[in-house]
């Protein structure tokens, strides 16, 4: 997890959106610690975290924001989003609503992010299957129109959590490259 001494090719800002509670950031927590909490309280005061991988022989820090709960007051500022190359539109597979809100959370980051940002929707909780509210196929038909990478994740079991991110970074990559 990340080698201290290494030299920096490039850092891509990531940032997270989607409704509270859809595990945001347990899949932050996951990817840049592998650590998970079953009863996480709102993130207070940490804006991101880090973690440096290797893509194609160069270093790559992702620095991935996490919203500290504001989406609660949808005050999810543009500073966010400023400076912001890829983006996780999560939401929760067992609540229908965070999905439904996903067209919302997408219109707020293309009104603020820049146009070429690299997008991943993610339905989380694919540990909690048998509470399914969101069918695999609705979500990807939408993911197609829209033009959005998709992945099902559970940040409580590690699936699919590292491919989320290396999808987006190495999207991302590629178009600097
Ligand atoms: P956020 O508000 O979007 O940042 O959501 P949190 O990361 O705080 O997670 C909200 C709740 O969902 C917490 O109780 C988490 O432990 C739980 N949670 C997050 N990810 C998962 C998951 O993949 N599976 C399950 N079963 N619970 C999860
Ligand atoms: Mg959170």
């Amino acid at each position: 997890y990340g080698d201290a001494s290494q030299k920096i090719d490039y850092v891509f800002k990531v940032v997270l959106i989607g409704d509270s509670a859809v595990g945001k950031s347990q899949i932050l927590s996951r990817f840049a610690r592998n650590e998970f909490s079953l009863d996480s309280k709102a993130t207070i005061g940490v804006e991101f975290q880090t973690r440096t991988l290797v893509i194609d022989h160069k270093s790559v820090k992702a620095q991935i924001w996490d919203t500290a709960g504001q989406e609660r007051y949808r005050a999810v500022t543009s500073a966010y989003y400023r400076g912001a190359v890829g983006a996780m539109l999560v939401y929760d597979i067992t609540k229908r609503q965070t999905f439904d809100h996903i067209p919302r959370w997408l219109e707020e980051l293309r009104s603020h992010a820049d146009k070429n940002i690299v997008i991943i929707l993610v339905g989380n909780k694919t540990d909690l299957g048998d509470q399914r509210a969101v069918s695999t196929e609705d979500a990807k038909e939408f993911a197609e129109k829209e033009g959005l990478f998709f992945l099902e994740t559970s940040a409580l079991e590690a699936t699919n959590i590292e491919t989320a991110f290396l999808t987006v970074l190495t999207e991302i990559f590629n178009i600097v490259n």
